[in-house]
């Protein structure tokens, strides 16, 4: 049974089929890899080591620091590390991306892993897009994260995992993670039965927000005060919006994964429906969009080549800042106007 009463349903079978047909996995999430994505990896490859079989968890780049109090034995790979060993690809039999379904979020394993040739499995909770991997899959956009679908499987599996104190940690921390402490419109009443289910058998109600929410640097709480200074608010207070170029990150030596909180800030303003954040990286802008909940705003970042969910998307687009901002603007204005009325 799954906590919310229901029985175990058909979602998993091309998972748990993938599963048991192979033995050597190599577990990957989207780039700029998250709370929900690469603890996910971590607890679903500690789970498939329990079943007899061997599994890696490789990221883009190092791991976020969140991933050192869920991760003791440092089992996460770096993506160079992965592929510096000749025939990498030979090591596994499988390829299980969390998180995502979309090759190219995959970053710079996106393309090794489509040219290795591995069958890819895919757990996500994403919209899906056109171009997505086709493979077996488990897909439900109303999960409020990947690790709240884990915590589905695992207990149609009979709950054994949850006998694993680590498993339990991550799993919640994902949930924690996601819904941005039970905030955001992703939340469910199942979402919150898992979460008393996981303090109930002894994972910590504290720990994430202490590993997620308090350990930054004084730089980065100053760059974020900075950046709210300048708060640009449009259409009537519905829209806020700000810019970070790559100078001022480094001016202030912020650590990128250090900024992924701020977009949460502005939603604390009454009228604010929807919150745009604008990144410059090396020729591109990285867009992350937030939505209260009343307008949709996954179209708007498909338009420009992204995706997401409903509520909170993104997307990478090639060009200056100052050029993308005004024009994913234009778009957002459009989409607010048309879908609550003038200003
Ligand atoms: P972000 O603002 O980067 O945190 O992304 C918000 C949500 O949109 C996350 O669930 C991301 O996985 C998703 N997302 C971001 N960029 C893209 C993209 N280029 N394509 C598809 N989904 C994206």
């Amino acid at each position: 049974m799954t906590p919310e009463g229901g029985a175990a349903g058909g979602r998993f079978e091309a998972i748990r089929a993938f599963i048991g047909a192979h033995e050597r996995f190599l577990l990957v999430t989207h780039m700029g890899p998250d709370g929900d994505g690469l603890l996910s990896c971590i607890a679903f490859a500690r789970y498939l080591e329990s079943l007899g079989k061997k599994a890696t968890v490789a990221a883009e780049g190092p791991p976020p620091s969140f991933v050192f109090p869920y991760d003791p034995e440092g089992t996460v790979r770096t993506h160079t590390e992965l592929l510096a060993a000749p025939g990498w690809a030979e090591r596994f039999d499988a390829v299980l991306a969390l998180d995502t379904g979309k090759p190219s979020r995959l970053g710079k394993l996106g393309v090794p892993v489509v040219e290795s040739g591995l069958p890819v499995g895919v757990i996500d909770h994403h919209i899906p897009e056109e171009g997505d991997f086709d493979g077996p899959s488990a897909i439900d956009k109303r999960a409020a994260s990947v690790g709240e679908m884990l915590a589905d499987f695992l207990d149609e599996e009979g709950g054994a995992a949850f006998g694993d104190p680590l498993i339990l940690r991550l799993l919640f921390a994902t949930i924690v993670y996601d819904t941005g402490q039970f905030r955001f419109s992703n939340t469910t009443e199942k979402t919150l039965r898992w979460a008393a289910r996981f303090v109930e058998l002894g994972a910590s109600p504290t720990e994430p927000f202490g590993v997620f929410w308090e350990s930054n640097s004084p730089s980065s709480v100053k760059l974020q005060g900075h950046l709210m200074s300048r708060l640009h608010l449009e259409c009537g207070g519905r829209l806020a919006w700000f810019s970070l170029s790559k100078a001022e990150l480094e001016r202030f030596g912020v650590r990128r994964e250090e900024t992924e909180e701020y977009i949460t800030f502005p939603r604390s303003i009454s009228t604010v429906e929807i919150i745009a954040f604008f990144s410059e990286l090396d020729g591109r802008v990285r867009v992350s969009l937030r939505s209260k909940g009343r307008v949709e705003i996954h179209d708007v970042a498909q338009r420009f080549g992204g995706g997401g969910h409903a509520f909170a998307s993104g997307a990478r687009v090639a060009g200056g800042l100052d050029e993308i901002t005004a024009t994913v603007i234009a778009a957002l204005t459009e989409k607010l106007r048309a879908s609550l009325g003038p200003d």
